[in-house]
């Protein structure tokens, strides 16, 4: 009796120290983050530490998207939620909030403890309704200057990954590091070739460029849609017209997850041009499914464009 017992406690006492010896590999952080270049400047610190899921869709607009139903079980077990804030991604917000069975463990929010610029187009927008729901006057569009993200969302999700993943926080800290590095290295390519540039005023298609503008001395002179997703009216067109012939704006920047027809208009008018920038890029979208991509991107873009 008594040996026996002693074969099955030495047997058990085996698996514990092969378990302890050998331990199954830990299970990725699960992280949402609202839209695409959250998403991937998230893959790009985890790296495979992390699954990432994006709940913007590819081509869809974040400032009029409505989320599905389905989309609720991908995001259930999420223990990191990354956001912009600042009123843009609502949506995502209350997608979570649905979504949660208990509270989340960590969220990051892009536009933390930075200085928000005032949405610009204020002035320019009486008649489409003055409802601003999507702004409430905080420009969010903070991704779009690489220097706000090296130097504030960068250190922030890496923060919260070390806090959920103690074990792998020097792992992290390497991988924000390099990507820290190549975050300098895209500041420097934009901003030695707008520097070159001979004209530096544009037209958007919302009002999204408004930190890369001011990074690198651009300026977003107004928006054809100053609140994304409601047409604009001809009257307002017929303002945007004469600003542009005013300030010698000739390049209207559309957007390919809006409709380009107020753009096209303007540009007719003032015999300009309709070029796209975009401020989302995504999965599977080429030349544009990653953060660094779609940056690049955007800087031929707007040096093709604004010779
Ligand atoms: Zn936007």
């Amino acid at each position: 009796m008594k040996s026996r017992g002693l074969v099955v406690g030495v047997a058990l006492l085996g698996i514990l120290m092969q378990t302890a010896s050998a331990p199954a590999a830990p299970q990725p952080i699960k992280v949402a983050a609202s839209i695409f270049p959250l998403a991937d400047i998230v893959r790009q610190i985890g790296g495979k530490r992390v699954t990432v899921t994006t709940l913007l869709p590819a081509g869809a607009s974040e400032h009029t998207f409505e989320p599905s139903a389905s989309q609720i079980r991908q995001v259930a077990d999420a223990s990191l939620y990354v956001r912009v804030g600042a009123g843009l991604d609502g949506w995502a917000d209350k997608l979570i909030a649905s979504a949660r069975q208990r509270p989340l463990t960590v969220t990051v929010t892009a536009t933390n403890g930075i200085r928000l610029l005032a949405v610009a187009e204020q002035q320019l927008h009486p008649e489409n309704g003055g409802d601003a729901d999507h702004h409430d006057g905080d420009d969010p569009h903070v991704w779009l200057d690489p220097i706000l993200v090296r130097d504030h969302l960068l250190p922030a999700v890496t923060d919260a990954l070390s806090q959920l993943s103690p074990a792998d926080a020097s792992y992290f800290k390497t991988n924000s590091k390099n990507y820290a590095l190549a975050l300098t290295r895209l500041d420097q390519e934009l901003r030695s070739s707008i520097d070159k540039l001979p004209r530096k005023g544009f037209i958007a298609m919302h009002g999204a460029w408004a930190y890369l503008a001011k990074r690198y001395g651009l300026t977003q002179v107004a928006a054809v849609e100053p609140f994304p997703g409601k047409e604009p009216s001809a009257r307002y067109l017929v303002q945007l017209v004469s600003i542009a012939r005013k300030q010698g704006v000739t390049t209207i920047f559309a957007e390919p997850q809006l409709p380009a027809k107020g753009a096209q208009v303007i540009a007719a008018e003032i015999g300009g041009r309709v070029l796209l920038l975009d401020p989302l890029g995504g999965e599977g979208v080429a030349g544009r499914d990653s953060y660094l991509g779609l940056m690049r991107h955007n800087l031929a873009t707007i040096t093709g464009g604004m010779r």
